[in-house]
């Protein structure tokens, strides 16, 4: 039988299970704050579990559900990203940016995706699983443990990798909740953000939690003629009542949500575009974060040009619609937005 992964266990269940082997309620702590306030990448590395404990949890857990099969490393080297493959063999990519004032990770929720944006390599290999809990949190310790042997700490994480994070809500959240909690990982929730492409009664279940985790909306098209040909996710929640769900967020939780508007040459990117999507969000607090769309293998139009892009931003603002432009990384190394796929795939 496969071993279980002991970072998907919560923090109770672990608890249960080290007072069936009848070991004494401290060695939960031990373990916990190994796991997450130590990064240890091993058992044998605790160095307060007794070497029995350690060669049953050896024989019971695998502690690191990922296996790194290839890293590659941007020209200017700060941003590196990761490809793992996991216990049944299926591979995800992590991507790990560095930046003057701060350090972010990409994870990834799924092992591709199902909802076929035509842009983004992810969509483009369809959908095979959604990812653990473990294997959430194990995409994070890994960039953690990296930093900290470069004498830094992670900043930011972001759900922008592979997948869709709402279609995985549950072992997301969770997820959250064990990076957040103080006496687990205790990350900043408002140095979280989940980018979705807006799947409106998740957006609803989300609003009610009330969280301070920040929200990012894959926007990309102001009117749903234009956003079905590119999200096909639009034709079952199309932008009605989708910018309806994001305004009673807004109002809700009184936090600025993000909306992410990829610029594609021709296609998204006129004024006239530029002018519809302000009429869409006017009044909301929101910021516009644009992008020159990044190339992906099946998908034939360039991102716009930087001058059209700046034309883009400088009607938004005109129109006092808070926005900038995103700079793009690692996209040599097939690690900017909207690259990321199994390695086989994109080679
Ligand atoms: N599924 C989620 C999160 C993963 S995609 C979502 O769609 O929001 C992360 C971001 O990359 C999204 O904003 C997505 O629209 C964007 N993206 C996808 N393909 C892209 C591409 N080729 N160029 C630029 N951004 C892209
Ligand atoms: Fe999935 Fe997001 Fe890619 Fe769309 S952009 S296919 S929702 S990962």
């Amino acid at each position: 039988m496969a071993k279980q992964l002991i970072l998907d266990l919560k923090p109770e269940e672990l608890a249960q299970k080290l007072q069936d082997m009848g070991q004494p309620k401290f060695r939960s702590v031990q373990l916990l704050d190994g796991l997450y306030k130590h990064h240890y990448d091993s058992f044998d590395r605790f160095p307060t579990l007794p070497k029995t404990l350690i060669t049953q949890l050896e024989s019971e857990f695998v502690l690191n559900p990922l296996e790194l099969v290839s890293k590659l490393q941007s020209r200017d080297k700060k941003t590196e990203k990761f490809l793992f493959s996991l216990q049944d063999r299926k591979q995800i990519e992590t991507v790990l940016m560095r930046y003057a004032d701060r350090d972010t990770v990409c994870i990834s929720s799924q092992v591709g995706c199902p909802l076929g944006c035509v842009f983004c390599a992810t969509g483009q290999m369809g959908f095979t699983r959604n990812l653990s809990v473990g294997e959430i949190l194990g995409q994070v310790l890994h960039c953690m443990r990296q930093l900290e042997s470069e004498g830094k700490n992670l900043t930011n994480i972001v759900f922008m990798g592979m997948g869709e994070p709402f279609l995985n809500y549950s072992n997301v959240m969770e997820a959250i909740d064990r990076l957040i909690h103080p006496e687990s990982m205790n990350f900043g929730a408002r140095r979280i953000t989940i980018s979705t492409v807006g799947l409106t009664p998740k957006l609803k279940e989300f609003t009610q939690l009330d969280s301070q985790v920040n929200l990012a909306i894959s926007l990309h098209a102001p009117t749903d003629e234009l956003r079905s040909q590119l999200v096909p996710n639009n034709r079952l929640h199309p932008l009605k009542p989708l910018l309806a769900a994001c305004r009673e967020y807004v109002n809700k939780t009184k936090r600025r949500l993000s909306f992410e508007y990829a610029l594609i040459e021709g296609v998204n990117d006129t004024d006239q575009h530029a002018r519809q999507l302000i009429s869409q969000i006017r009044g909301m607090l929101c910021h516009v974060n644009l992008i020159a769309l990044n190339p992906s293998k099946n998908y034939p139009f360039p991102g716009s040009s930087s001058q059209r892009v700046q034309a883009f931003l400088a009607v938004l603002q005109e129109a006092g619609i808070p926005s900038s432009i995103r700079s793009r990384k690692g996209i040599e190394i097939n690690a900017g937005c909207g690259q990321l796929a199994q390695a086989q795939e994109s080679e």
